[in-house]
């Protein structure tokens, strides 16, 4: 493949529910999406779900733009690459900025499966027809919001509910969504907020029979995660605490965990996913795919990458309607008793809408191989 032309759009798009963080709510999501074409006129498309604000992790949407621009894209457009696979190693000498990274990696990776008329997932090792999701639901001000947005989604169908929780706002909030849905299978996810200090709290959380807590944790900290896995029952699954491939060595050699949570965009790109993935495989660690209020686009990878054989839980890939009222793919993703169909058309599986991509366009930018 030989790369002619990169194009990054900078869009803004309105989600449905504001996702509260630290910093106020987030009422437009913005990203960043990458067409790259090569020189047969081949288009693969990729996305960099940074934020506007560093809230969720150091990089943004300023920081993704130029790091692309100023540094990935001269390594892209320089030379042939053969396999996707290449791109991890080409970008190794720039440290970290993996969001960055994802979204140049993935649209080689879209580029290479349509080439070869393979559906991304094929691509990728993958062989699953339909996978299996979860949704989410964020910190509700009341219960009676919370229960009526869980009602809501098992209405259209979601079978699994993962809960965001934070000190102050948990045991209450599990235990009447218990009461109102015993059945329901339902995790927890704090996002870090925790300290082992508040192992009482959590250990509260252990009895209401949880399929797993999500970071109770800050990132860095796998000792702490490895002393509060050895006194719970309910499977500690790490997120934010994994993006290296080291991150997850450790964890593993500290039994910090027994549930990882990956995100390409976290991790570098697909191949930097696939890595951890299968080292998770040799040493039964289930996993499975998050989010990151992705576009279609981003969505369509995280379908494909779930198909790989030790995603054996439930993704947070949750249908377009959850977050958009117009998606920026045709057709859109739905989710049909808590299950999406992997597409089967080459690459991604899932058209670009331009005429809707160019109306949430903030800002766009073209960048030309110099060819020899
Ligand atoms: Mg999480």
């Amino acid at each position: 493949m030989k790369i002619k032309e990169i194009t990054l759009y900078h869009v803004g798009m309105r989600l449905k529910t504001p996702v509260v963080t630290n910093f106020g709510s987030i009422i437009d999501k913005d990203s960043v999406l990458v067409k790259v074409r090569d020189t047969d006129g081949v288009i693969g498309w990729g996305e960099a779900p940074a934020f506007s604000i560093p809230w969720y992790s150091e990089e943004t949407i300023g920081t993704v733009l130029h790091i692309m621009e100023d540094f990935l894209i001269p390594l892209l457009l320089r030379q042939e690459i053969k396999k996707p696979d290449e791109v991890f190693n080409l970008f190794v000498p720039i440290q970290r900025n993996n969001i960055a990274k994802a979204g140049l990696e993935s649209a080689i990776w879209d580029l290479y499966a349509k080439r070869h008329h393979l559906p991304l997932a094929k691509a990728l090792g993958g062989n699953k027809k339909i996978i299996e999701v979860g949704v989410v639901v964020g910190i509700q001000t009341t219960i009676q919001d919370t229960l009526q947005l869980i009602e809501s989604y098992m209405a259209e169908g979601y079978r699994r509910v993962k809960l965001k929780i934070k000190p102050g706002h948990d045991i209450r909030f599990v235990k009447a969504v218990k009461e109102a849905f015993p059945h329901l299978p339902i995790s927890v996810d704090a996002n870090g907020s925790y300290r082992f200090s508040d192992l009482a709290t959590l250990q509260e959380l252990d009895r209401y029979g949880l399929s797993m807590i999500e970071q109770p944790l800050a990132a860095g900290d796998l000792i702490d995660h490895a002393k509060l896995q050895a006194v719970l029952k309910t499977p500690v699954c790490l997120d934010e605490s994994v993006a290296t491939f080291e991150d997850i060595r450790n964890a593993a050699e500290f039994s910090s965990c027994r549930i990882i949570s990956l995100k390409m965009s976290r991790l570098g790109g697909l191949t930097a996913t696939k890595r951890v993935h299968d080292f998770c495989r040799e040493r039964n660690i289930p996993v499975w795919c998050g989010g990151m209020f992705e576009t279609g686009i981003g969505r369509a990878h995280n379908i494909a990458l779930s198909t790989l054989d030790n995603f054996t839980l439930p993704g947070d890939l949750s249908g377009s309607s959850r977050y958009w009222e117009r998606d920026l793919i045709e057709p859109e993703v739905f989710v049909k008793q808590g299950e999406i169909e992997v597409p089967v058309q080459p690459g991604i599986g899932y058209e670009v809408d331009l005429m809707q991509l160019e109306k949430v366009m903030r800002g766009k930018k073209t960048f030309n191989a110099m060819f020899r």
